[in-house]
């Protein structure tokens, strides 16, 4: 079975001259090994050093998997040279780079096995994908920035202003995927509990 180890807790806060951000990283291990969200390329060592803390070297990844393209999303990518990569729907491994029906169903899911799934969630970008997880006590879905934490589910201005390309596909999925799991990990925020919400 899988377990899921929120390896870095993303945030987001104003600061003088901008944004001070970086994305939650996942690491979902099982009898696959996947990392969601990488991080920045400045973020290379305290990654590198946290995979080892969870008893893995780089090599051992199956799936480096990105919500979504944005920069603060896929600095560390290169790390994982014997994964399969996802950044949204695009896959690719080595030079070959597939044709994302390959491997995503006409109902936008790539099942990778029967307790990992890669959902289609387009809105904040248009390719953007949620990773949802079954493990012995819950469903949990890792999910970019669909949300960006908890308290945007109560202020909408929060997930609207931090960019949508389309705010109407990403209310319907916010909406499907709060139904559907029982743990949400957001892409600037702790893990927090779909319970209250239902
Ligand atoms: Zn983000």
């Amino acid at each position: 079975m899988y377990e899921v180890q929120v390896l870095f807790e993303g945030y987001c806060r104003p600061t003088e001259g901008g944004m001070l951000t970086n994305c939650t990283c996942t690491l979902v291990k099982g009898p696959k090994n996947i990392v969601v969200d990488t991080m920045t390329p400045w973020d290379r060592m305290k990654l590198l050093n946290a995979i080892e803390q969870h008893g893995l070297v780089c090599e051992e990844i199956d799936y480096v998997i990105s919500t979504h393209g944005h920069s603060d999303h896929v600095g560390n990518n290169n790390l994982f040279l014997n994964a399969t990569h996802l950044v949204g729907r695009c896959v690719s491994h080595k030079q070959m780079y597939y044709d994302d029906s390959t491997f995503f169903n006409s109902d936008g899911v790539y099942e990778i096995d029967k307790n990992i799934q890669v959902v289609s969630t387009p809105g904040h970008t248009l390719a953007d994908v949620s990773v949802i997880v079954q493990t012995i006590k819950a469903s949990i879905g890792i999910v970019g920035d669909l949300f960006e934490h908890e308290d945007d589910i109560m202020d909408e201005s929060i997930w609207l202003n931090a960019g949508s390309e389309n705010p109407l596909s990403q209310k319907k999925y916010r909406k499907a995927i709060l139904e559907q799991v029982d743990y949400i990990i957001p892409g600037h925020g702790p893990m927090f509990s779909t319970k209250k919400y239902k």
